[in-house]
């Protein structure tokens, strides 16, 4: 059994990536600084026009403090993998995991589903570790494009599976709140790894298993 462990925020990238090609994400950042967010948001809300004497807008600073603390830091997890003495070499799948984060051009929500899918090689995964890395990088200010790529790249470099594909499809509120109003739409992403990308069975497996209409 081999473990490693990821404890955001700090380190928030997947360990095995190549540092080079990952230094540049923004994800790298610091700490959440609880009481300069608190002050953040008063400050925020009084140039909002806000009177924070109003009963009900008091404690506003400090629960907007604890939400996006709260949006930001995923749970400390253990990425533990399995030899895979069966040798299971077909499609592991898990498809409908909710996820939500915050885009990072107007911090305002964006969630949907998770579909991610690897083909084993030597090792396998504790089923609910994909939805933890889902969550990892999903609790962050983040782009839909850019958390479907950290990832595949995360399970890709984990696991060296044979293949892995995710599929994300999300409602931004940045799109249906404001800006085109479309209300529902859903904005889908993918990134295809190894087999699932170059294997047309397998692909076309994973496509379907997942509903994605990637091409
Ligand atoms: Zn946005």
């Amino acid at each position: 059994m081999n473990t490693i462990s990821l404890a955001p925020p700090t380190d928030r990238e997947c360990p095995a990536i190549d540092s080079k090609s990952t230094k540049s994400w923004p994800s790298q950042r610091r700490p959440l600084d609880h009481a300069a967010v608190q002050h953040a948001a008063h400050d925020l809300l009084v140039a909002l026009g806000a009177d924070l004497e109003t009963q009900g807008l008091r404690e506003t600073p400090r629960r907007m403090a604890a939400a996006y603390a709260e949006l930001l830091t995923p749970e400390p997890f253990n990425l533990t993998t399995f030899p895979n003495d069966e040798g299971y070499d077909e499609l592991v799948v898990v498809r409908d995991i909710p996820f939500q984060s915050l885009c990072m051009h107007h911090v305002l929500p964006f969630y949907g589903l998770a579909h991610v899918a690897y083909l084993p090689a030597e090792r396998i995964l504790g089923l609910s570790k994909l939805a933890r890395v889902v969550e990892l990088f999903a609790r962050d200010l983040q782009l839909q494009e850019r958390l479907t790529t950290q990832i595949a790249a995360c399970l890709h470099a984990q696991l060296q599976p044979k293949g892995v594909g995710v599929v994300l499809e999300a409602e931004h509120l940045c799109m249906s709140l404001r800006g085109v109003q479309k209300a529902g739409a859903k904005t889908v992403t993918s990134a295809l790894h190894g087999l699932v990308r170059d294997d047309p069975r397998t692909r076309a497996e994973f496509l379907s298993l997942t509903g994605g209409s990637t091409k």
